[in-house]
């Protein structure tokens, strides 16, 4: 089950807290998101909305939230009754499709380095997975390697983008190449798309299911935690065809059956805001991968441009390293920071390789004690 997935952060966090190390390696933002959605969760719990079980599939208001917001961005129409359902968290959503949908026996493609939940659930589902790699120096998808991947046995592609760890965002040509070849063998799409709203510059995120024949086989999934900056709340969903749906609420019904019910209020509010709201998060985001950015390369890493998500990339060689691991085992001793290396989160360690990640959504304080403590601590 995963076995190095799990292990990774288990084994960097512990070296952070014996060192006392700054922990770059936890993809969670150090400051809180928008006080309105605070006081809606409040209002709600103090209204008595939510405080018990709520509907299976979802509060009705977020339900209707979430439909409008895929159709004001991404023209895409889902009816709130029946093509939408409500989790605890992307994660939940994640999970109840991959068991949902894969038998045992069936293959699962997922780009590696893949976020580590998908393996694990495709472990649970008895599915075996089969990794198509990010490849090249700016670490693209490999289509071609896809279109080797996918045989009669695969049920199901997992597309993530904006892409954890890499921090690429899938360009349109790139998502039709994919789409062409889900269609060609017929096989289904899991679209992760808990940074949606995390792009920057002009790398516009774009949902597979907006692609031509895409909708009716492939189930999109949001994360309020990342678009809202309130990770703890543990709110997401997942959208898509009628009958893919419901096999989600299937199973989902008997994981957590319902998910924290004054948080789906807030959600509501949230998917609702207007679009100042979500530019304003994208700079302030951006202003920090700029200055994560700037500090890394100033070290002597070769920083990949983030296009999306909370990461850099940088390639370790440079600095003589050869090894992303040995790289990531080093520093928090030698500079007390933490990073993650891509290749504990591959199953083809020679595609992980040299590739560490870092997190950016850290307040600019932090991250810029991180690059002193890095400067200093790798000079000598
Ligand atoms: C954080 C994350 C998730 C999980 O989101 P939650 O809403 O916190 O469960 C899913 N996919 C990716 C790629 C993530 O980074």
């Amino acid at each position: 089950m995963a076995e190095h997935s799990s292990s990774i952060f288990a084994e960097m966090s512990g070296l952070a807290a014996e060192v006392g190390a700054i922990n770059l390696g936890q993809g969670f933002p150090d400051t809180d998101g928008p006080q309105a959605l605070k006081d809606a969760a409040i209002a709600a719990i103090s209204g008595g909305r939510g405080n018990q079980y709520p509907p299976a599939n979802g509060i009705m208001p977020l339900r209707e939230a979430i439909a409008a917001h895929q159709s004001r961005l991404y023209g895409l129409s889902v009816d709130p009754v029946t093509d939408v359902v409500v989790t605890t968290g992307a994660s939940e959503a994640l999970v109840a499709s991959i068991l949902a949908l894969v038998e045992p026996g069936d293959e699962v493609v997922v780009f590696e380095p893949w976020f580590d939940i998908y393996t694990a659930a495709i472990s649970m589902a008895h599915g075996r997975r089969v990794g198509v790699p990010m490849s090249g120096p700016d670490l693209r998808p490999d289509i071609e390697a896809l279109r080797r991947a996918v045989t009669p046995a695969t049920r199901l592609i997992i597309v993530n983008s904006p892409h954890n760890p890499t921090g690429v965002v899938f360009t349109r040509d790139e998502l039709l190449a994919i789409s062409e070849i889900a269609i060609a063998s017929d096989v289904l799409v899991l679209s992760d798309e808990a940074y949606e709203h995390l792009w920057f510059d002009d790398n516009r995120h774009l949902p597979i299911a907006t692609l031509p024949g895409m909708f009716e086989r492939t189930i999109t999934i949001g994360s309020g935690g990342k678009s809202f900056s309130f990770t703890g709340w543990k709110v997401g969903w997942a959208s898509g065809p009628t009958d893919l749906i419901a096999a989600v609420r299937v199973v989902r019904q008997h994981l957590t059956f319902v998910s924290g019910g004054p948080f789906q209020w807030a959600m509501a509010l949230g998917l609702r805001l207007p679009e100042e709201y979500f530019i304003e998060f994208r700079a302030d985001l951006a202003a920090k991968r700029d200055l994560l950015a700037g500090g890394l390369a100033s070290i002597g890493l070769r920083v990949l441009k983030t296009q999306g998500t909370y990461f850099i990339t940088t390639d370790v060689r440079p600095l003589g390293y050869a090894d992303g691991l040995e790289f990531c085992r080093d520093i928090p001793g030698r500079a007390g920071v933490v990073a993650i290396p891509h290749q504990g989160l591959c199953d083809d360690h020679a595609v992980g390789g040299p590739y560490v990640r870092w997190a950016f959504c850290k307040q600019p304080d932090v991250l810029e004690r991180a690059i002193d403590q890095l400067s200093s601590g790798l000079a000598h």
